[in-house]
């Protein structure tokens, strides 16, 4: 199947005036290897004038009022509703997601919009009694400035959504540079906010910018000194890059990097939900996920119990294309992450694993990667069970006391997602407790994959210490004042100095 004329009636439906034909960047489709668009690039060397057109339009936008803003999101919650079903989608045909997947995502868009329109009206500071008589303190949220999102391919809406919600209704005008394998689906979303920004009326332009390009175009605006924050979400190599530079202009970032997710097995875990919980983290969007379970500890005592089903579920999936059928598992996104999964099983085997699946799935289409995804049984917790290889492999290994376990667990570099499966109450305390997991995500039979709205998201160590979405991650995209008020008729001055006038 072609998917081009798909793409056309979609971008007919919510994105009329894009040229999809004669750009410099050609859109491969993981369903099929074919290219589906050609869209044009921005180039380095324009990002300057266009980060200056963010930042007049932060000038404008500050001086509206929070619920107003607010409305701004109500009616793109709005828009997305409209077209959820296109853009979900557009995402499984530029991203290889299966059609929930798809949708999804736009349903995590429509939710952040809910909840940036109650924070519309609770974006709120401390007051602090004061030390000196006559004189108030408070804390004064502000906006940053012109905030820079750099996504991955694999949330190509949803992680835009995240940060733009909470930048807009937080005063911010923001920039976004897509992964350049999902220029499509970003289009999309930039047409949906246009629509909003229609019937909000009177935004200032350019509020909402979108740049198309690879790392040298993130990279121009990484190095921008206008650009107040960068929220960058990808390869830790990635944020080992970009990191260091904003930190060298003191620009603040939100760094959103990779994932080496664990689940701990215990004793007394409920079998069959831990079951479905690990195959579902594992192979779910084929493996692509930030916080796909990557390495399982099951304890000695259900060890024989729990893997030969973790295998026979792995057995019983479909791999296919998602639109095609009822297939669960898709495709990977393309050959280099097809050659470095194959690359990180060779490794495996080189450890001594005993590996079930990881073999290519062939749908006769040449340019399509679709794999087996993998269970590798391995004695030793090092070398490539370490490392973070965005595909569908999953590390299993034995354990005998939790400590072991979660000392193994917290040993990798990455601290996104972790999980514990576990009946037994002072094993999942201890797992939350300041001596568990060290990760930005703990959760109690509950897998590691996907994450609420509600709840800040984000990792710890090598996954960069950023935090998107719920809770009071709103304050990343604000600058705080301190402010002191006298009501007195004194000036009492610090340290008892005073001047004779
Ligand atoms: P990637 O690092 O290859 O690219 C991510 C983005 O960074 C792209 O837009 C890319 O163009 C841009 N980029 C690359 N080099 C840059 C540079 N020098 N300057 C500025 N921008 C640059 O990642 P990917 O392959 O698209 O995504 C997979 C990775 O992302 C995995 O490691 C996954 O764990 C991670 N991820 C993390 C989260 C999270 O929330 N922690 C979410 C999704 C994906």
């Amino acid at each position: 199947m072609n998917y081009t004329n798909e793409v056309a009636d979609i971008f007919k439906a919510i994105a009329a005036d894009h040229d999809l034909q004669n750009g410099d960047l050609a859109v491969t489709s993981p369903l099929n290897g074919e290219v589906i668009a050609h869209v044009t690039m921005t180039k380095a060397d324009e990002v300057e004038a266009i980060v200056q057109k963010s930042h007049t339009a932060f000038e404008q936008w500050r001086s509206f009022t929070a619920p107003r803003r607010g409305e701004l999101l109500r009616l793109l919650g709005e828009e997305l509703r409209t077209h959820k079903d296109a853009l979900g989608r557009l995402v499984s045909i530029e991203a290889g997601k299966i059609p929930s997947e798809g949708l999804g995502e736009v349903q995590e868009m429509i939710d952040i919009c809910d909840f940036a329109v109650g924070l519309s009206r609770q974006l709120y500071g401390l007051t602090i009694v004061s030390e000196r008589p006559g004189h108030r303190m408070m804390e004064n949220w502000h906006p940053l400035g012109v905030v820079g999102i750099i996504s991955a391919f694999n949330f190509p809406v949803a992680v835009w959504s995240w940060n733009s919600a909470l930048a807009l209704v937080t005063g911010n005008s923001i920039l976004w540079k897509p992964s350049e394998k999902t220029p499509l689906t970003a289009m999309a979303c930039q047409a949906i906010l246009k629509r909003a920004l229609d019937k909000f009326g009177d935004a200032p332009d350019n509020l909402a910018q979108l740049i198309i390009g690879a790392g040298d175009v993130g990279n121009a605006m990484v190095e921008n000194h206008n650009v107040a924050l960068i929220s960058a979400t990808g390869s830790t190599h990635m944020g080992r890059i970009v990191g260091p530079k904003i930190a060298a202009r003191f620009g603040k970032s939100i760094l959103e990097l990779g994932g080496n997710n664990a689940m701990i097995i215990a004793p007394s875990a409920d079998l069959e939900m831990a079951t479905n919980a690990a195959a579902f983290g594992a192979m779910g969007t084929a493996g692509q996920r930030c916080t796909s379970t990557r390495r399982l500890f099951v304890h000695d005592d259900v060890y024989d119990q729990i893997v030969p089903r973790i295998k026979s579920a792995y057995k019983s999936i479909s791999v296919g294309n998602p639109l095609d059928g009822d297939n669960l598992v898709g495709p990977l996104i393309d050959k280099d992450a097809f050659d470095n999964m194959q690359a990180s099983l060779s490794k495996a085997r080189e450890q001594g694993a005993n590996i079930q699946g990881g073999e290519r799935h062939d749908t006769g289409d040449e340019n399509a990667y679709y794999v087996r995804p993998a269970v590798a049984e391995i004695s030793e917790h090092e070398g490539i069970v370490l490392q973070e290889t965005f595909a569908p492999i999953l590390y299993i290994m034995r354990y005998k006391e939790l400590n072991d376990a979660i000392t193994m667990q917290n040993s990798v570099g990455a601290g996104l997602s972790s999980a514990i499966f576990t009946l037994n109450l002072r094993e999942a305390e201890t797992f939350l407790s300041a001596m568990g997991s060290d990760c930005g995500i703990a959760n109690v039979n509950i897998g590691t994959s996907g994450a609420e709205i509600g709840g800040a998201f984000g990792g710890e160590k090598e996954t960069g210490g950023g935090r998107e979405s719920g809770s009071d991650a709103w304050k990343a995209y604000m600058r705080r004042a301190t402010n002191t008020i006298n009501y007195s008729s004194d000036l009492p001055l610090a340290q008892g100095v005073s001047f004779d006038i």
